[in-house]
């Protein structure tokens, strides 16, 4: 007899996620029974009521857990292993229930890499900026490194936060250019990269615009944006005009849920058609 998964998502204001469309959606297209409740942290006590719900899961018979903010670096307290990649960025979006033992993982970095290559259609990252350096931001550097980037400047608004991510992605990636700089040295890094990434909030609709000067765009280069709403920012709006190749932040929350899928199911997901089900929402 087919069996049902069970799985969940954790985090605060989390009630409008798509995420739990798009993994019962695949679990049905494979005809497994596949259910996905969003647990939101703000109407359960908030963060400090992480503990009691990821127990709560574990004894309802939870295959997995998706975690997202502000609880990515407190879970991993919780857990009983991590791999290797969660280890090293200290974050952990994903958590795989077996036989009541915890192993977190991080499909948001994995997620992204996966989004990247398919983006980038087999070309190399070659030089890369990046604008933004906070969570979501960490993973991305991290995915874009692994993804072969030779050159990688990371800026940040926070300069001090920028310099931080700098010094641990120069400790993971030895043989590579890493750099870092604030706002002001964006013209100068952008003029020697292949690629752009936008990993801040700006072009989310209640932060409008752009990070940067899109003067500084060239249709010789890759764009990609972590912001998935809308998916088409003003960052990737004004690319795509002036001919460059983009890649969209839906594709990252894609990629993410393909993942942790594949980690609580052990089924490989297709690929095009979460895709596609992500774009119909
Ligand atoms: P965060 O607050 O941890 O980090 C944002 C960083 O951007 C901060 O360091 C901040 O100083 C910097 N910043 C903000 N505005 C800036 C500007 N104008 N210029 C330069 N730096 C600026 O946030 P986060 O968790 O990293 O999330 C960032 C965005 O990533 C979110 O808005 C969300 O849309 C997106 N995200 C997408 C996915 C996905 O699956 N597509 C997953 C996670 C996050």
């Amino acid at each position: 007899v087919p069996r049902t998964y069970l799985c969940g998502l954790i985090g605060s204001g989390i009630t409008r996620s798509l995420t739990p469309l798009l993994h019962e959606g695949e679990g049905r297209a494979q005809g497994v029974g596949l259910v996905y409740r969003i647990l939101d942290l703000d109407e359960r006590g908030g963060p400090d009521s992480l503990r009691r719900l990821v127990t709560s899961a574990v004894e309802l018979g939870f295959d997995g857990l998706n975690i997202t903010f502000p609880v990515k670096q407190s879970v991993i307290g919780m857990l009983d292993d991590l791999d290797d990649t969660a280890a090293t960025l200290g974050a952990v979006n994903t958590v795989k229930i077996t036989d009541g033992k915890l192993t977190g993982y991080n499909t948001d970095c994995t997620g992204f890499a996966r989004n990247l290559t398919a983006g980038l259609g087999g070309i190399d990252p070659g030089s890369v900026t990046q604008i933004g350096a906070g969570g979501a931001g960490s993973a991305v550097a991290h995915a874009t490194l692994h993804s072969g980037a030779q050159r990688f400047t990371i800026i940040d608004a926070d300069a001090a936060r920028a310099r931080s991510l700098r010094d641990s992605l120069r400790n993971r990636f030895p043989d590579r250019d890493i750099d870092a700089d604030g706002l002001d040295g964006i013209a100068v890094a952008l003029k020697e990269s292949d690629g752009v990434i936008n990993a801040t909030p700006m072009g989310m609709a209640h932060h409008p615009g752009t990070a940067f000067d899109t003067a500084l765009l060239r249709d010789d280069m890759w764009v990609a944006d972590v912001v998935y709403r809308p998916v088409e920012t003003e960052l990737l709006r004004t690319a795509r005009a002036i001919g460059a190749r983009t890649v969209s932040g839906d594709g990252m929350t894609v990629g993410q849920a393909l993942d942790a899928f594949e980690i609580f199911t052990g089924l490989t997901a297709d690929a095009d058609r979460v895709a596609a089900h992500m774009s119909a929402l």
